[in-house]
């Protein structure tokens, strides 16, 4: 392991670092199936499991390698093909990255109601507008923009998707830090010059292009080979695992004002239990109820466990005294923006009222999606 990969995760929040995004590249494992003659590995599908366990136990920055194999796909697809056959090595060795241009500061969860426009100009498009929380920007070369190119079209029919350089004059990165720890950023396009080569797929048929990268960051299609997690929110328990096994240690080495061990308190074991019953249900939670069964069991659970240590449970990285390094308190932080991204918790819960439970399209009185 490279030294040092975890301190710079903690004080940046980029879930990155690029010596460690490059080595894994070196091997191929940033996609790690690809034949090894297109910079990928050829592993069979076991060993890339093998492969991607030993990556979270070692706590391996995984957000930019996460977004960059995200986009691939579409990029693949829709690009030009001598714009996808140009970028492919570099995204094989890591020196090429992706991040998604989704959320615009009004349209959030409600991604087709962009509004960042887009306009030709003889042979390049010219982009004005802003989108938030585009995590990552600032490690990568290029963004997975959706634009408007049609503000007349109903909200779907009027889009079209961009790669874009993120070096180009008037592109401007900007950070955000969260309350979890997490750096984002809110990125502005002012008059930015893109050569139309950067154009995914046809004018005005982006949400066509978008919706393989969205539909697979909600879980469509995942595996069902045996061998991949059950639970699409499973990313999000190994930080709870972590919670636990610090409380555990905690509890090993305190003893109540009584003198007697913590570890020998009924009460307090009776509540570790439910929390480690609540981890193995949400981990064979399967679908998009697993997406929200990971984050509640994250969100809830770590509360509980702060409640159980006390206050020295809010102690934080680096703090005397604090439990694993201040485990819990990044625990408990982190987890409040996983009901959040890749989709909120209400948006999964109307994806299993409609795709799981057949239920009609909900409709809300002055929700953004009646609003054109
Ligand atoms: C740390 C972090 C990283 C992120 N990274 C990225 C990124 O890399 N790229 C990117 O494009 N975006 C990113 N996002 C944005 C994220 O996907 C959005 O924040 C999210 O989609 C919600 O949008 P919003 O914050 O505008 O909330 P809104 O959509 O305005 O939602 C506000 C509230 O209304 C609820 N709501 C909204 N729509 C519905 C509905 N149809 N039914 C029921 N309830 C609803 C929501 O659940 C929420 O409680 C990130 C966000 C965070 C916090």
């Amino acid at each position: 392991m490279i030294p040092g990969v975890h301190e710079h995760e903690r004080s940046t929040g980029d879930g990155f670092h690029e010596e460690v995004h490059r080595a894994l590249g070196a091997r191929g494992w940033l996609f790690p199936s690809w034949p090894t003659e297109e910079g990928g590995a050829g592993l069979d599908p076991v060993r890339r499991r093998i492969l991607a366990l030993e990556l979270e136990r070692y706590r391996v920055p995984h957000v930019t390698l996460s977004t960059t194999a995200l986009v691939w796909a579409a990029v693949a697809r829709f690009a030009e093909p001598a714009l996808a056959a140009e970028l492919k090595p570099g995204v094989a060795a890591g020196g090429v990255r992706f991040c998604l241009g989704y959320s615009d500061p009004e349209g959030g969860s409600d991604i087709a109601a962009t509004y960042l426009r887009a306009v030709r100009e003889g042979e390049d498009w010219i982009l004005n507008g802003a989108k938030m929380f585009t995590t990552g920007a600032h490690n990568c070369q290029y963004t997975f923009l959706v634009t408007r190119t049609d503000a007349s079209a109903p909200k779907h029919k009027g889009l079209t998707m961009f790669l874009v350089p993120l070096a180009l004059p008037g592109v401007e990165i900007q950070a955000i830090r969260t309350y979890g720890g997490e750096r984002t950023n809110a990125v502005y396009y002012t008059d930015v010059r893109v050569p139309d080569r950067y154009r995914l797929g046809e004018v005005n048929e982006g949400w066509g292009v978008l919706r393989g990268p969205l539909d697979a960051e909600h879980g469509a299609g995942r595996e069902t080979d045996g061998l991949s997690d059950v639970c699409q929110g499973r990313v999000f328990l190994w930080e709870f695992e972590r919670a636990l096994e610090a409380t555990i240690g905690w509890a090993r080495r305190s003893v109540r004002p009584d003198g007697t061990p913590v570890a020998d308190d009924p009460a307090f074991l009776d509540r570790l239990g439910r929390q480690i019953v609540e981890l193995e249900a949400a981990v064979v939670t399967p679908g998009p109820m697993g997406r929200i069964k990971g984050s509640l069991t994250l969100i809830e659970g770590v509360a509980e466990l702060v409640d159980l240590v006390g206050p020295e449970a809010l102690l934080a990285y680096s703090a005397d005294g604090a439990p694993a390094a201040g485990e819990l308190d990044f625990a408990h932080r982190w987890a409040q923006g996983t009901a959040t991204y890749g989709g909120t918790i209400e948006v999964f819960k109307n994806i299993v009222a409609q795709h799981v439970l057949g239920l009609p399209r909900a409709t809300y009185p002055g929700s953004k999606a009646l609003v054109r």
